[in-house]
């Protein structure tokens, strides 16, 4: 209740449950991570020697967050790095705020020191701060690529390790043996969840051939879906977070159509009764659309849903393997043989086979990768583990009878001389 009265009342109930528990899934997955930083032991690399390497915290660790997922993004940080030992710092958006306090209140109830999480609010300005802090070693960003570029810029020349989680276009490929309800149910909860404000929301689907049923029927689905107040326990899709955000999406879908693309639902003009003022945008699908356009190049970010046309399943995977993006890709079709081959060819990191929005468990890492991503270590998982900890090897050597064999100023390796 409160995630979605803090967005405007933009997050439906049942999302903000959502935001809620996939983040607690990080925290199930934190609470049993220690084998995740055992290190590494060979005895006897010499006669009397043994090296072993231990995983040490970083020390200070930040995090920059993004409004979209205000509960789930934090846990994706926070509670992995302080159970790797670290303290850490952390910027909800500034858009709302609210969670990451509740969440801090709610750790330090379950008995995480005080000091340990550490929460700083501002924009541009505290950002930058956490980028130049010399105290801080690494810094966990999710949000937008404009931003997580100058983060990944700024802070890594000070040296420090980034992992920068940034914008989408994820595709869908539809084949024409694909189950066609159950795609089209994957691709309407997908592309218009969340009102599309989701790193990993569908946001073209990509026809391999005769499309014109598909397209009908998809239409048909999305005027089914509910716009309303987040609050309102039957509402679908609530507002976008902002009227800035509302004339982005609206620009975007009509420079779609001033290039050339079909309306084929338009969202744009929707009113909710109660709400006039609100800055809702219907479900919207644009078909014909080409990978020249400015509304394919840039993410929309909201309940758009575009549609591409394909003659062969080769000519869908280069489509998408052609855009900068590579967060999530999905295939829907019964051959297994064709799937795949999907799943080989792809360049995206997160691949879903009749999955429309293939996000892990965390025990795997959220693996976005090409423009969606910059850095070396994903989130959660054992990349989580090691972005947050540093590798120290020790070499010990304990001897029956040390000395007595004189210095020697030759390089030491492990053949006997
Ligand atoms: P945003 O980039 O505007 O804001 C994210 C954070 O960066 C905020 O804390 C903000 O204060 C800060 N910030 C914004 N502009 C900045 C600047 N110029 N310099 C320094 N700091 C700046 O993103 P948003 O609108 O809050 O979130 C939406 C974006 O997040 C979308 O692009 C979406 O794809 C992305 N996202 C990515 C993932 C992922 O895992 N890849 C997950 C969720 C959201």
């Amino acid at each position: 209740m409160t995630i979605t009265a803090e967005h405007g009342k933009g997050k439906t109930l049942k999302d903000a449950q959502g935001d809620v528990f996939r983040g607690l899934e990080v925290v199930e997955h934190a609470c049993g991570m220690a084998t995740l930083q055992m290190g590494e032991y060979v005895s006897n690399v010499s006669s009397g020697i043994d090296t072993y390497s231990i995983r040490e915290p970083l020390g200070v660790c930040a995090g920059i967050c993004p409004f979209n997922f205000p509960a789930m993004i934090p846990l994706w940080m926070f509670p992995v790095a302080v159970t790797c030992g670290n303290t850490f710092v952390l910027k909800p958006s500034e858009k709302d705020p609210g969670a990451s306090i509740i969440l801090a209140e709610l750790a330090m109830e379950a008995g995480l020191p005080k000091g340990v999480l550490n929460i700083v609010h501002g924009t541009t300005d505290t950002v930058n701060a956490i980028c130049d802090d010399e105290n801080i070693r690494a810094i966990s960003f999710v949000g937008s690529n404009t931003a997580g570029m100058h983060i990944y810029g700024r802070a890594a020349a000070k040296g420090k390790r980034v992992q920068s989680n940034m914008g989408a276009k994820n595709h869908a490929v539809v084949l024409p043996d694909a189950s066609m309800d159950a795609t089209l149910n994957a691709l309407v909860a997908a592309g218009f969840g969340a009102a599309g404000q989701r790193c990993m929301a569908l946001s073209t689907v990509v026809f391999v051939g005769d499309s014109k049923l598909w397209e009908e029927k998809l239409v048909e689905l999305a005027k089914s879906l509910k716009v309303n107040s987040g609050l309102e326990p039957d509402a679908d899709l609530g507002p976008v977070i902002s009227k800035q955000a509302k004339e982005r999406i609206c620009k975007l879908i009509q420079s779609g159509v001033d290039d050339g693309a079909r309306l084929l639902l338009d969202g744009t003009d929707i009113v909710v009764p109660g709400y006039e003022r609100g800055n809702f945008v219907g479900p919207t699908i644009l078909t014909d659309v080409r990978a020249d356009m400015e509304c394919y190049k840039e993410e929309i970010f909201g309940p758009v849903l575009l549609c591409m046309h394909a003659d062969s399943f080769d000519e869908a995977i280069k489509i998408v393997n052609r855009n900068k993006y590579g967060n999530g890709a999905s295939l829907f079709t019964t051959s297994g043989i064709v799937a795949r081959k999907f799943q080989n060819e792809i360049e995206a990191g997160q691949v879903g086979i009749n999955v429309p929005i293939p996000v892990p468990l965390p025990f795997f890492s959220f693996t976005g990768s090409k423009a969606s991503f910059a850095g070396d270590l994903n989130f959660y998982g054992k990349a989580g583990v090691h972005f947050f900890t540093q590798i120290k090897t020790i070499t010990q050597q304990w001897k029956d009878s040390p000395g007595g064999t004189g210095v020697s100023l030759a390089m030491p390796t492990s053949q006997k001389s």
